[in-house]
């Protein structure tokens, strides 16, 4: 039931609030939903419902909601010095000592971090210093930044302009001129004629003929996530990071691994790149950073990069006013001493996400699923009409934003990216909690099929997929 106070809230929001990432009108029609209270790995909305958030609310909240103690360090830090900046020679401890921690954990030869207050900033931030890298080299024709086809990097224009999305170009264009894209090496969605490690290999040689194209001395860096999220949790074939490695490598093209959402603990390691064994130049991180409790984010900056802006670059001309904010920084630093005093990285690595890899992989069996994959704690369900061939349902149908809305009504946050269904939940998810959210997920794809069926939609025969 709708609490007055929530249809008041509802009725406000449609008059005056623009929401991220949303047809405005749609959602006015529509109303949204009010989220009042989390606790754990549950949301509970205004009408009193309590749903298990199977996105950490949006790939963020790796400790899960009501962690005290980072609500003590946020409140501590802003009795202490709520803010201070890092400009003109100063600093202040929580950021001196979230560089240090950072550093620590990530691979050996990323020493440096610049703060930033989001994972858009960060790849703002990334455009700057490559380009800025390869001029101080006296290269400064190595321009060119190679992204991937729905590949996410932020919405700044920066990050829209890195990353793939093509209905954020078409909205946002023209683009940050000297960035273009190549495949994404998407299995199931575009490789299905070949073995997957074909395909990884296919993918690669994408990347290798289009710094041909372009001239390798044109090219400063290749950007991408290790495993794509908001494209759709993208895990790539085993065969595709050593081969795109090893053609960086020769022609001296500088690595850069978004790990706004790999980073900390999402893949098994601290970092995507562990798991993949790649050896980034620059690495930026947000999101889990924090579990999502204040907004902060940076770049990780390998030796060879960081070496050369300070030892031959003089002042950099950038930075934001809340680059290492002294609360943000404060509540990333307990949140990566809990990580760290909790195993949480270790336990998503050795038992969480086996479990999750067993239990998720049972829906395979259901009537609308070509495949469900996992690594770590994400995880993708592709929907299908046609389970031999992998045909989908008609674009029209929109068949994942309804099993998205049926979710929500069953229990459970799930995302959809087109007919993707996607979980990222908090990284301290137990195995009852993921039994209940593969249970759930069953439930609304039950529901998902009973509604197209009773809509008279046809749930393909194998034969008929190729017509
Ligand atoms: C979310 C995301 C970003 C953008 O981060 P914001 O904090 O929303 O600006 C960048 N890269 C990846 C991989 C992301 O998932």
């Amino acid at each position: 039931m709708t609490s007055p106070g929530a249809a008041r809230l509802k009725e406000l929001d449609r008059e005056h609030h623009l929401h991220p990432f949303t047809d405005f009108k749609a959602l006015g029609e529509e109303g949204s939903r009010i989220i009042v209270d989390a606790e754990g790995v549950y949301i509970q909305d205004a009408d009193g419902h309590r749903i298990l958030d199977g996105m950490a609310g949006l790939w963020c909240v790796n400790l899960g909601y009501g962690r005290q103690e980072l609500v003590d360090a946020a409140s501590e830090q802003l009795t202490q010095l709520p803010y201070y900046n890092n400009f003109f020679k100063t600093t202040h401890p929580p950021a001196v000592e979230l560089a240090e921690t950072l550093c620590r954990l990530a691979p050996a030869h990323m020493n440096r971090v610049f703060f930033t207050g989001s994972g858009s900033e960060a790849n703002d931030t990334v455009l700057r210093m490559v380009r800025r890298y390869w001029a101080l080299k006296g290269q400064p024709e190595k321009q060119w930044i190679i992204g991937r086809e729905n590949g996410y990097h932020g919405s700044t224009v920066a990050g829209m302009s890195l990353g793939g999305m093509a209905p954020m170009h078409e909205q946002g264009g023209p683009c940050v001129p000297g960035i273009t894209h190549i495949r994404q090496p998407y299995w199931f969605g575009e490789g299905r004629d070949q073995t997957p490690e074909a395909f990884g290999r296919a993918c690669a040689e994408a990347l290798e003929a289009r710094i041909q194209e372009l001239g390798s001395d044109k090219v400063a860096a290749f950007i991408a996530e290790p495993v794509q999220g908001a494209g759709g949790a993208i895990i790539p074939p085993d065969s595709y990071w050593p081969a795109i490695k090893e053609v960086l490598e020769r022609h001296q093209i500088l690595l850069v691994v978004d790990e706004v959402i790999c980073g900390f603990g999402r893949l098994g390691e601290w970092f995507g790149s562990v798991h993949y064994d790649l050896k980034p130049d620059l690495m930026p991180i947000a999101k889990g950073l924090s579990s999502g409790y204040l907004p902060i984010g940076g770049v990780l900056v390998g030796d060879r990069v960081a070496e050369t802006l300070i030892d031959e670059g003089g002042e950099f001309y950038h930075g934001f006013t809340y680059s290492g904010h002294p609360v943000c920084a404060a509540v990333a630093l307990k949140n990566l001493e809990l990580m760290q005093a909790e195993g949480v990285v270790e336990r998503v690595r050795d038992d969480l996400g086996p479990y999750l890899a067993t239990r998720w992989k049972s829906l395979e069996s259901h009537p609308l699923i070509g495949e469900a994959r996992s690594l770590g704690l994400i995880g993708a369900l592709e929907i299908v009409a046609d389970k031999d061939s992998g045909k989908r349902f008609d674009k029209s149908l929109a068949v994942g934003n309804l099993c998205r809305d049926i979710c929500f009504e069953t229990g459970l946050v799930m995302r959809s990216v087109g007919d993707t269904m996607v979980i990222s939940p908090p990284l301290v998810i137990s195995h009852d909690e993921i039994d209940e959210l593969v249970r759930l997920a069953r439930e609304a794809l039950d529901e998902t099929l009973r509604r197209l069926t009773a809509q008279g939609v046809e749930i393909t025969a194998a034969e008929e997929a190729d017509a």
